[in-house]
């Protein structure tokens, strides 16, 4: 048997939860009629709710056994609620998917079907349109995509989502990652694996809201920046040079003017050179201890160095588990 952990992160969602519920065991009962090896489990997340949602999960769980949650003590943020979904996820195929009904369980079928066969460690969808999104906040999230690519050299897809199949592996190297600051989009990317994406056109939540402030959001593409570049870092040994030079090029022009015209007001030319000096080499200093600071930064994260992806020890117990399964098709000695 295989099993499947569906990871929810759910804050404020007592008008969607009931519905995704139903949605998502239909879905995964047409899956478990397709692919009988399959079995589900449906795990929660209550992100510090203030409406009914604990309440609801807590019925759910009543009803279905299959259904865990785990709530927090207080609101702690997607970020966090994913990773503790992760963590907790007992399967060997793990999702992650919105309460909301906007990453459609329709996909999961589909998804299981690209990454069943090892082909690939992870599906995941792409949003290729920003239907019922306001004309102000795609541009800025496209804005946002362009410049994190540029400096960042880790890639960050446009439109992709936290709507994720995984297998236990990308998963168990995405825990490895222990830090705090925890953007998601890069951390997936970060892992490698082989990702296959699949694109379909924005989806509206059918209740509720959306719990991201125009704000909120900001806030958090400046976490993504911070967290998989050190480019701002660099910024004023740049501009450290640049003052420098400046600085050089104003001081060959006033010797020679000095030395030709004479001074108009004494002792002003040379003030204006040595502020443009000074205050370049300040720069350039604070931007070298920048460039260390960031190296430190990365080494506090902790990120595991490597992630293997197979190994010949892998490779056989995979062999091994193959032979075992096919002739007898079920094994319920071990
Ligand atoms: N969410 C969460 N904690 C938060 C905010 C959101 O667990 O602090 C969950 C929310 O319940 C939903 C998912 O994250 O399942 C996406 O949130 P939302 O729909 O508000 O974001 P959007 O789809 O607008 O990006
Ligand atoms: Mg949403």
């Amino acid at each position: 048997m295989k099993l499947v952990s569906i990871v929810v992160p759910c804050y404020n969602e007592q008008e969607v939860l009931p519905m995704f519920y139903d949605e998502i065991t239909k879905v995964t009962g047409e899956m478990a009629k397709t692919w009988p090896e399959l079995e589900f489990e449906y795990l929660f997340i209550n992100d510090g709710s203030k409406d009914n949602t604990l309440p609801i999960l807590r019925s759910l769980a009543d009803r279905d056994k299959r259904v865990r949650y785990i709530s927090f003590s207080r609101n702690f943020g997607k970020e966090s609620g994913m990773y503790a979904g992760l963590k907790n996820s007992r399967g060997d195929y793990i999702v992650v998917m919105d309460a909301d009904l906007q990453h459609p369980p329709a996909f999961l079928p589909q998804m299981y079907g690209y990454v069943k066969d090892g082909e690939y460690d992870c599906a995941t969808t792409r949003r290729v349109s920003r239907k019922g999104e306001s004309k102000v906040r795609s541009w800025f999230a496209r804005k946002f995509y362009k410049i994190m690519n540029k400096i960042s050299q880790t890639e960050i897809v446009d439109g992709a989502q936290d709507f994720r199949f995984m297998t236990r592996q990308m998963v168990d190297a995405i825990l490895d990652m222990s830090e705090y600051n925890r953007f998601s989009k890069g951390i997936f990317s970060w892992v490698g694996f082989s990702t296959r994406y699949i694109e379909y056109e924005n989806v509206e939540r059918p209740a509720g809201t959306s719990s991201w402030s125009f704000w909120g959001l900001f806030k958090y593409s400046l976490e993504g920046i911070m967290a998989f570049s050190t480019a701002p870092l660099a910024i004023s040994s740049l501009l450290g040079i640049i003052s420098c030079v400046i600085a050089f090029i104003l001081m060959i022009v006033t010797v020679i003017k000095t030395l030709a015209f004479g001074e108009d007001v004494a002792g002003y030319p040379t003030t204006i050179c040595v502020i443009f000096l000074l205050s370049g080499l300040q720069l350039f200093c604070t931007g070298i201890l920048g460039q260390y600071l960031s190296k430190t930064y990365l080494e506090t994260k902790h990120r595991p160095i490597y992630i293997a992806k197979e190994t010949d020890e892998l490779y056989r117990e995979r062999k091994a588990d193959k032979g075992q399964k096919a002739p007898s098709g079920e094994d319920k000695s071990a």
